[in-house]
């Protein structure tokens, strides 16, 4: 059994959200593929958090909507979210593994009227949340960030000045979460601030959107602020104080991407069982070749690993573990399950031969082109190296 991790009301739960998905996201993925159909995107976000899937990470928000049958709140369930809507569309399940990661930190980290004011319409699905971290010359290395935020005291405000790339969401979000320097002359992990943007703020533009390798329909593009001013209660957190908050967020953020990588690769994986099933070559079935089976094998155990990684992980977070004690569990969730992402989008292509780099015959193209982003985003393959390495050599510095 793969999933011994889970208990009976987490595989209720999983049935009757894989059910909903079947409806509302199913029908719609071919014009979010093809089509690049943001309003396909918004109609299933509205879906799911009508339903009340988009509160699964916060309990106080949850309780009073227990519609959804088998749900206890927390980030097991929140990550089957993703692990199932990634199976049927990764690019779907990007936009709204993004907006959960902004209304993380405003669930946890604004004042109560900022929380208010800007959280309800993530949950519920009325609105889109986007983080803003990286910059053309901060990827990995978030120490060089060059946005600056600074208080204007006279109008209690603060100013952003800065370029932002790579952001999801960016363009069609509603909240921004923009992280940029408060204090230059400290390192930057004890000088940086988060604070909370509205769309339609003055001084904030959308220069340009990228085009991926995959993930068509959802939106990634760069975000420039220009003297752009927020009130001084937008802040999140404290100032100076923001690199907790990125933990906290990256935690979160990571384990969710265990799903993500777990689903495309269940995606890809299913594709290539049904082919070796059905396939002949050499008057045999494809799945009788021993070379077959070793791919079907190894894809299958990775999975397996992926999973029970993924799972521990999203169940210590749901015991309480936080903080530096869950980066290491959840750095291993996010890059065994990207890394098995890939591994089984390029072997289901391989099994599938012609048929899995063409369009007319499947999805195996479209999972090979979206997997590829998955040991990138979110921290990159190398980097949650490091963050497991360091725990284990806690005598050490990594040299980064
Ligand atoms: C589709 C997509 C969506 C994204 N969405 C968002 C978003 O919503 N918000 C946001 O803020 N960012 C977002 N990002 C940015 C993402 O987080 C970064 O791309 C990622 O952190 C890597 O940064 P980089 O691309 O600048 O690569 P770099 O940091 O320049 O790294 C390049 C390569 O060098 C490696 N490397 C770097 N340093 C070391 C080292 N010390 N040792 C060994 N290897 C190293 C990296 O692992 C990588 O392989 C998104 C990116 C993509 C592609």
């Amino acid at each position: 059994m793969r999933d011994f991790i889970l208990n009976d009301t987490d595989r209720a739960f999983r049935t009757e959200l894989a059910g909903f998905l079947e409806r509302e996201l199913l029908p719609r993925a071919p014009a979010i593929e093809n089509d690049d159909d943001w309003n396909a995107v918004k109609a299933v976000v509205r879906a799911l958090g009508e339903a009340g899937y988009l509160k699964l990470m916060f309990p106080d928000l949850y309780r009073g909507s227990l519609a959804i049958s088998g749900a206890a709140p927390g980030l097991t369930h929140a990550t089957m979210l993703s692990e199932e809507a990634a199976a049927i569309n990764y690019a779907f399940e990007t936009t709204i593994a993004t907006a959960l990661s902004c209304a993380y930190p405003l669930h946890r980290y604004a004042t109560p009227e900022i929380r208010g004011r800007y959280l309800p319409g993530i949950v519920e699905g009325r609105e889109i949340g986007a983080i803003c971290v990286t910059e053309p010359g901060v990827g990995s290395d978030t120490s060089g960030m060059r946005t600056r935020i600074t208080f204007d005291a006279a109008r209690r405000e603060w100013v952003i000045n800065g370029f932002k790339r790579y952001i999801s969401n960016a363009s069609v979000a509603d909240v921004y979460i923009v992280y940029g320097i408060t204090d230059p002359d400290v390192p930057a992990g004890k000088g940086m601030s988060a604070v909370v943007v509205p769309a339609g703020t003055p001084g904030m533009s959308f220069p340009r959107r990228y085009t991926f390798t995959g993930r068509r329909g959802c939106i990634v593009g760069e975000v420039e602020f220009r003297d752009c001013r927020i009130p001084a209660e937008n802040l999140l957190g404290e100032e100076n104080a923001a690199l907790r908050i990125m933990i906290s967020m990256f935690n979160f953020e990571r384990v969710i991407l265990g799903g993500s990588g777990l689903g495309v690769a269940r995606s890809a994986f299913d594709i290539a069982t049904a082919h070796a099933q059905t396939r002949e070559a050499f008057g045999q079935k494809l799945g009788c070749k021993q070379l077959i089976w070793d791919k079907i094998a190894e894809m299958s155990w990775r999975i397996d690993a992926a999973e029970l990684i993924t799972y521990r992980a999203a169940k210590l977070y749901d015991q309480g573990v936080a903080g530096k004690a869950l980066m290491k569990p959840a750095a291993m969730a996010k890059l065994v399950s990207t890394e098995t992402a890939t591994f089984c989008a390029d072997t289901t292509v391989q099994v599938l031969g012609g048929d899995g780099i063409t369009k007319e015959y499947g999805r195996a193209e479209q999972i090979f082109r979206d997997a590829r982003a998955l040991p990138i985003v979110g921290g990159t393959t190398e980097m949650a190296k490091y963050l497991i390495a360091s725990a284990d050599l806690p005598t050490l510095k990594p040299n980064l």
